[in-house]
């Protein structure tokens, strides 16, 4: 038997205890403009309920490995609480808190009627069978059972986990409550009450924020994508797919770069066959920081939170940053880029395509009823655009980058919420 913990001096500080600092810093930031009393700013740096579970899991061999798991719902004053899971070896509880309460930002900014969760099991999908990664995937939710369900708590996918692991949620919850219950999860596979536009919605929104800042035509826009998953590989579809040249992406393995632009569908279709972008034959290689460092117009993170940092924002130079990752910026390095007039659309307001669609399948769910890919189309267009159109008139009303702006309408609308509601008792 083997009991998985990831091991940590003192004196380390985790990438999850990074981005919490990172998160706390910008709520700070938005509290401090909004005039919030110290109450309520505690009530939001605090999560609502934070859940740490051991799953033990059978591997093929008959040996036993026991990882740790973790649901956090950050807030839940607007709706049911909502967020990815996600499947990585170094996430833990800090970092699952931050992408919560960024999700809580999220879709106060886009309008919907959601909190913020976030969950993780910190493994390596890459070391599992899929048969592994099934009994793993249906005991943490076993685990975490009571704290989900469609009017309280609604997962989706995040970085390691897919179609198929939402399939595997929706049959443990449902089998669990003895009738199946689409609405449980989101991002599930169509037969299951999937979504027309779900897969790729993360990676559209992430389109759509770029053209929008951009401003002008995309023909011909030099981008780079660091990670080429499912947020990446998309938004480098789409962009080409809309004129503009990829000429550079990344994923954990290394990048490759071809000053003429890659052919996407053809990289796409390495990455299927390989499992990697790696040896794509019509690139050459390059190194992982070199990606994030090229002259090109417009950069997409989308891979793991801190990739820019104050050690390397100085030598970044596009002007035009759309995160389609959560906090691949810290504060260090938003100061740096915001000196070197380097436009950010941020993470809450550039990723949320995937969210809104999210919300749009499980309406669909809890109504019995399905919309056509462009209704869909159309919802997202809208919703993103309309969300751009807010964040980019508070940022030039009170001379705020666009990240201070999202998030002054984001944690504005959560505190207005918890005064309406007052507090109980
Ligand atoms: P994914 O697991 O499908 O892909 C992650 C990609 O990043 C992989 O290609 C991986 O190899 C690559 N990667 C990891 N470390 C890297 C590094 N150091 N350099 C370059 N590449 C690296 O995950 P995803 O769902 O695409 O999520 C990516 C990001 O987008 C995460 O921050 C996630 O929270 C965020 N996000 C995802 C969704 C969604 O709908 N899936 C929605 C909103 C935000």
């Amino acid at each position: 038997m083997s009991v998985m913990v990831p091991s940590m001096t003192p004196a380390q500080i985790s990438a999850g205890q990074e981005a919490l600092e990172s998160a706390h810093f910008q709520l700070d930031s938005a509290a401090e403009r909004l005039g919030l009393d110290d109450g309520l700013r505690a009530m939001l740096a605090t999560p609502r309920r934070s859940l740490t579970v051991a799953v033990p899991v059978r591997r093929e061999d008959g040996s036993m490995d026991v990882v740790q798991g973790f649901r956090v719902q950050h807030n839940v004053s607007r709706g049911p609480a909502k967020g990815g899971i996600r499947f990585h070896p170094a996430t833990d509880i800090h970092e699952v808190t931050a992408l919560a309460m960024w999700m809580t930002w999220k879709c106060a900014l886009v309008g919907i009627p959601y909190g913020g969760a976030k969950g993780g099991v910190a493994v390596d999908p890459a070391g599992y069978t899929t048969r592994e990664l099934e009994r793993l995937t249906r005991r943490y939710v076993n685990e975490i059972l009571p704290l989900i369900g469609p009017d309280k708590d609604i997962p989706a996918p995040d970085v390691g986990t897919d179609e198929q692991t939402m399939a595997w949620i929706m049959d443990t919850y449902s089998v669990n409550a003895g009738y199946a219950v689409p609405g449980v999860v989101t991002g599930k596979p169509m037969p299951l009450g999937g979504s027309l536009g779900r897969a790729g919605a993360t990676s559209r929104g992430v389109q759509i924020a770029a053209l929008s800042a951009l401003g002008r035509s995309p023909e011909g826009v030099t981008v780079a994508v660091q990670g080429f998953g499912k947020v990446g590989a998309g938004a480098a579809q789409y962009l080409a797919d809309a004129g503009c040249k990829v000429v550079a992406v990344s994923d954990v393995t290394g990048a490759v770069y071809a000053p003429d632009g890659l052919d996407v569908a053809g990289l796409r279709a390495w990455v299927a066959e390989s499992g990697q972008v790696r040896g794509y034959r019509d690139a050459d290689a390059l190194g992982l920081d070199e990606l994030l460092e090229l002259d090109v117009d417009l950069l997409v993170p989308a891979a793991l939170e801190g990739a820019i940092t104050e050690a390397n924002a100085p030598r970044i130079r596009a002007r035009l940053i759309v995160e389609g990752a959560n906090g691949p910026t810290t504060p260090e390095a938003d100061r740096v880029l915001a000196a070197n007039g380097t436009t950010i659309v941020p993470d809450i307001l550039a990723n949320a395509g995937g969210v809104i669609v999210s919300y749009l399948e499980w309406v669909q769910n809890i109504q019995a009823c399905s919309w056509s890919e462009s209704q869909i189309e159309r919802k997202l267009r809208d919703m993103m655009e309309s969300a751009y159109g807010e964040v980019k008139s508070v940022a030039a009303e009170r001379d705020l980058t666009l990240r201070e702006a999202a998030h002054v309408i984001g944690v504005g609308r959560v505190a207005e919420a918890h005064r309406m509601r007052g507090l109980y008792p």
